[in-house]
């Protein structure tokens, strides 16, 4: 909760890879503290997948494991119920 969260628009952005790189380093690091955002992320089906081609090309490697993992954390927990 120490920053102010995007709002989906700017997700979506993210996922089709139409942020400036600036901003999508930015969304990344929020999204590895802000389950939020990842929630909502993970309700999108293919949300992992797409977000490896996004991570790929655009984030420092140790950013991307790190968000990676936070990410397959909460699809497998919103999934657990
Ligand atoms: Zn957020």
């Amino acid at each position: 909760m120490s920053t102010r969260c995007p709002d989906h628009t700017e997700l979506d952005a993210f996922m089709d890879q139409e942020l400036p790189a600036a901003r999508a380093g930015w969304l990344a690091k929020h999204l590895t503290d802000c389950e939020t955002c990842r929630r909502y992320l993970s309700e999108h089906a293919d949300f992992i997948e797409r977000l490896r081609d996004v991570l790929s090309s655009r984030l420092p490697d140790d950013l991307r494991a790190r968000l990676l993992e936070k990410c397959e954390q909460t699809r497998h927990e919103s999934r657990s119920r």
